[in-house]
């Protein structure tokens, strides 16, 4: 075994871009099998079918599931233990490279002020790297690489707090309704109240990481995902917005506490290509794949 170094972390995160844009995560493949099973519109049923069987294609041929192979943002959980600091970030920005050119990745890195594609997915702030402090002695890295008709149709309200929780419920359901087919339903809701307009969005994108056979541990938060799955699914916006029963697969829901005089509410809505892979790596170099079985 070697010991850990940037060349593992370089190594492990291109192939977690790999298989996350490859190999949709099994709890998100049951529920859109699920979705299929249970749909009662024959178009809805017949894109589910279209999109189960794009699936498997993507997974039997190592090719990327959708041609938008997003964004790409990494989660980072360094364990204070963990024996490199230095260059992690060069070695993400490296990854993304060498994933752009082997897998390959669209490139989908646009420096709006030249209006120039940088050709490789790097650029000003990309990839964009969410890193956590804790106490412990691995790193632990996901990819989430974010399509772009998902990722416009995020909204951020800064409600009133006297609106309070059906101020929360309407803002969800409008702003499902106004994105329709837009965001490729069955979409995954992520949604977050609280904190600060950076906050309540950064809580909603991070709930899309929880795997969709994970239940919410506040049963009152578990509650209200369930009611507003079932005010979504009752739009009939539908698989690709044709119409039917399923328009979202879950609704995630995150909190944290606000500022007496405001109260966001952030909507994060994730295309059914909830693309995401994570890996924790040991410091004697060895590395164990948490959401893709790695042969
Ligand atoms: S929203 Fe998702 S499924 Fe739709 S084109 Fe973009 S990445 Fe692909």
């Amino acid at each position: 075994m070697e010991a850990v170094s940037l060349q593992v972390v370089e190594r492990t995160a291109a192939e977690l871009l790999r298989l996350a844009v490859t190999v949709l995560p099994r709890d998100v493949r049951e529920a859109l099998e699920r979705a299929y099973e249970t749909e009662t519109s024959d178009i809805g049923r017949a894109q589910l079918e279209a999109i189960l069987e794009d699936v498997r294609l993507a997974e039997e041929t190592s090719r990327p599931i959708c041609q938008d192979t997003g964004t790409i943002i990494f989660y980072v959980r360094l364990g204070s233990d963990f024996p490199l600091r230095r260059g992690l970030y060069d070695a993400l920005v490296r990854a993304t490279r060498r994933a752009t050119q082997e897998v390959p990745l669209r490139p989908n890195a646009v420096d709006p002020l030249e209006e120039r594609n940088t050709g490789d997915n790097t650029g000003r702030y990309i990839p964009y790297v969410h890193w956590e402090l804790f106490d412990g002695d691995y790193l632990e890295l996901t990819a989430f690489p974010k399509g772009g008709g998902s990722e416009n149709t995020c909204r951020l309200g800064m409600l009133s707090p006297a609106l309070g929780l059906g101020g929360l419920k309407k803002f969800v359901l409008d702003s499902i309704i106004e994105a329709g087919g837009k965001p490729c339903p069955p979409v995954i809701v992520g949604v977050a109240v609280g904190g600060g307009s950076d906050i309540a969005m950064e809580l909603a994108k991070k709930a899309l990481l929880r795997p969709l056979d994970v239940p919410n541990p506040n049963p009152e938060l578990s509650k209200l995902e369930e009611e507003l799955l079932r005010a979504i699914n009752d739009t009939g916006i539908g698989p690709m917005g044709l119409g039917g029963r399923w328009t979202a697969l879950r609704v995630h829901i995150d909190y944290a506490c606000r500022h007496p005089a405001s109260y966001p509410v952030a909507v994060a809505t994730q295309c059914w290509a909830a693309r995401r892979a994570s890996a924790r790596i040991y410091a004697d170099g060895s590395v164990e794949y948490l959401t893709h079985e790695v042969g």
